[in-house]
C-alpha cells in the first residue's frame, strides 16, 4: 500500500515518535519528585480541556504528546513519586515499563499456548521462579500438582479461587445447575472488599460470607472461626471457602496461618491466603516467618505490581491443585480446538483465568527479576522495612502520637492522641500542600493514619521529611486552637 492510502504510523515515524516518549518518561522521572504528589484539579476540570467532538481529520503527534503536559499531567496523582505514602504502592520500575512496552510492540494474544508458545512457557518459568524466591510450598510449582498464574489483580485471583473452592465443594454442579444458596465463605471485617464483591459474582451471596471477629492485632481468631463453621453446619448450611490474609490492606495484620490452616484441612475447606501487598516481603529469608502455615493453602496470591517493582497489572496467583482450577473453568468451544492442547502436554491459560484474552504479562516480570536479580529486589524491600521501623520508631518516641497496630513490615498505622478532628485535619492540610500524600484508614472505631512506605524511589530523606511536615502541621494546627481559645 502507498502512503497516500494509508493513515497508519510507519516504523520511522513510530521511531523518531517513540524515541521522543521514552524521553517524556526519562524526564518525568527525574521531575516527579517536584511535581504536588496529590493531583490538584477539581471534578471536571480535565474532561473540560477535551475537545467536545472526537477529531475528524487525524492530528500530529508532536501535538499528542503536548498534550500530556498540558491535560493529563495536572490530572495526575503521582504514584511514582518517592514522596507518595497513600494506600499502598503501585510500583513502575525502568525494567518493567521496558518490558511492558514490549509486550505491547508483539501484540500478541496469549489465550491458548499455540496463540504464542512463548508467552505461555516463560509465564509458567517465571511464576516457578517466584515459588522458589518468596519460597513458597513446593506444591505451587508447575512441575508439582500446581502451578501460577498471572491474573490482572488480587480480586481477580480471590474470585478465581472463590470459584474454584465452590466447585470442588460441591463436584461441579454449581457450574452445570447453579447454587442452592448454602454455600458459606469466611473472613474477618479487615478482609479485602474484593471478597465480598466475590461472593456476589460467584453468585453465593454476599450473606454466605461470614466475618469472623480479630484480635487485638486485627488478625483472625481461629476460635471464632471454628465456632461460626460449628454453627453454620448445624444449621444446614456447607462451609466451603476461608481467605486468609497476609498483610490487610488497613493495618498489615497477619492472619495465623497455622490455626486457620488446620481447621480448615480438618473441615475440608478451600483455604486462600491473600498477600497482595506483604507477599513481596518473603524475597528476604528474615520475613519468611509471614508464610509460616501456607503449606495449608489451596491458594495464594500476591501482586508484584504492589511491592516488586512492576507495573500494574500483575498479581501471581498459585494453586496447589490446577486440575480443581482447570475443571472450574475450562470451555472448549471448537474454534480453539487444536492438537497441543488436546495432547494435554501444554498450558491453556483461558482455563486458568475469567477472561480469555491475555496480554503477555510475563515479559515485564522477566525484565524486573532479571535487571534487579534476587539480590537487588532484597536490597530494596529490607531498605522499605528499614524506613518504616525508623518511622514506627519517631511515632513511639513522640508525645503526641501513638501506634494504632504493630508494624510487621512496611506500613505504619498511627495517629495523633487528640481524637478524630485533629487527624483529619493533619492530612488534608498536608495532602492539599502537595508536598507529600498519604491516607488513612479506621481502627478500632478511631480515625487512624497510615504511612505504606514502598514507592520504588522512597529514600530516608522522603520518610524523614514527611514525619517533620506532619510535625509541623501538628503544631500549627495546635497553636492555631489555643490561639482561638485565648482570644
Ligand atoms: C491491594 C489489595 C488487594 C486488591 O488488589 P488488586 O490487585 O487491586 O485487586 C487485595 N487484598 C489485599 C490484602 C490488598 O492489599
Amino acid at each position: 500500500m502507498s502512503e497516500s492510502t494509508s493513515f497508519h504510523m510507519t516504523p520511522d515515524e513510530f521511531r523518531t515518535f517513540g524515541y521522543a516518549v521514552i524521553d517524556w518518561i526519562a524526564d518525568y522521572q527525574q521531575r516527579v519528585e517536584s511535581l504536588p504528589v496529590m493531583s490538584q484539579v477539581q471534578p471536571g476540570d480535565i474532561r473540560a480541556m477535551l475537545p467536545a467532538h472526537p477529531p475528524a481529520h487525524g492530528e500530529a503527534f508532536a501535538d499528542i504528546l503536548a498534550d500530556i503536559d498540558r491535560v493529563i499531567l495536572p490530572g495526575v496523582t503521582h504514584w511514582q513519586s518517592p514522596n507518595f505514602f497513600a494506600y499502598f504502592p503501585a510500583n513502575a520500575s525502568g525494567p518493567a515499563i521496558l518490558g511492558d512496552l514490549l509486550s505491547s510492540g508483539l501484540g500478541v494474544q496469549g489465550m491458548l499456548w499455540l496463540t504464542s508458545p512463548a508467552c505461555t512457557e516463560v509465564e509458567t518459568h517465571m511464576l516457578d521462579w517466584l515459588v522458589e524466591m518468596l519460597a513458597l510450598p513446593e506444591k505451587f510449582m508447575s512441575t508439582s500438582t500446581g502451578g501460577g498464574v498471572i491474573q490482572d489483580s488480587a480480586s481477580s485471583a480471590t474470585l478465581t479461587a472463590l470459584l474454584a473452592a465452590r466447585e470442588r465443594a460441591t463436584n461441579f454442579t454449581v457450574n452445570r445447575s447453579g447454587g442452592t444458596g448454602k454455600l458459606v465463605a469466611y473472613a474477618t471485617s479487615q478482609t479485602h472488599s474484593s471478597l465480598e464483591k466475590a461472593m456476589m459474582i460467584a453468585g453465593l451471596g454476599r450473606q454466605n460470607l461470614r466475618l469472623i471477629d480479630v484480635d487485638a492485632t486485627f488478625a483472625m481468631r481461629p476460635d471464632a472461626l471454628a465456632d461460626q463453621i460449628a454453627r453454620d453446619r448445624a444449621d444446614g448450611l456447607t462451609p466451603i471457602f476461608v481467605c486468609a490474609t497476609v498483610g490487610t490492606t488497613s493495618s498489615n495484620a497477619i492472619d495465623p496461618l497455622p490455626a486457620i490452616g488446620e481447621i480448615c484441612q480438618r473441615e475440608r475447606l478451600w483455604l486462600h491466603v491473600d498477600a497482595a501487598m506483604a507477599g513481596t516481603a518473603a524475597l528476604c529469608p528474615e520475613f519468611r516467618w509471614i508464610h509460616a502455615g501456607l503449606e495449608h493453602a489451596d491458594s495464594y496470591c500476591f501482586n508484584p505490581h504492589k511491592w516488586m517493582f512492576t507495573n500494574f497489572d500483575c498479581d501471581a496467583f498459585f494453586v496447589a491443585d490446577r486440575k480443581a482450577l482447570i475443571d472450574t473453568l475450562s470451555i472448549l468451544p471448537e474454534y480453539l480446538r487444536n492438537e497441543a492442547t488436546k495432547t494435554g502436554a501444554v498450558i491453556d491459560y483461558r482455563d486458568w483465568q475469567i477472561p480469555l484474552g491475555r496480554r503477555f504479562r510475563a515479559l515485564k516480570l522477566w525484565f524486573v527479576i532479571r535487571h534487579y536479580g534476587v539480590e537487588g529486589l532484597q536490597f530494596h524491600v529490607r531498605q522499605h522495612v528499614q524506613m518504616a521501623q525508623q518511622f514506627a520508631e519517631w511515632v513511639r518516641a513522640s508525645d503526641d502520637f501513638e501506634l494504632a497496630a504493630p508494624v510487621p513490615l512496611n506500613l505504619v498505622c498511627f495517629r495523633h492522641k487528640g481524637g478524630d478532628a485533629i487527624n483529619q485535619q493533619i492530612m488534608d492540610r498536608i495532602n492539599r500542600s502537595g508536598d507529600l500524600f498519604f491516607t488513612h484508614t479506621r481502627l478500632d472505631g478511631k480515625l487512624t493514619l497510615r504511612m505504606s512506605i514502598g514507592q520504588t524511589h522512597t529514600q530516608m530523606e522522603h520518610v524523614q521529611r514527611a514525619w517533620t511536615r506532619i510535625q509541623e502541621e501538628t503544631r500549627k494546627l495546635v497553636q492555631g486552637q489555643a490561639a482561638r481559645i485565648q482570644n
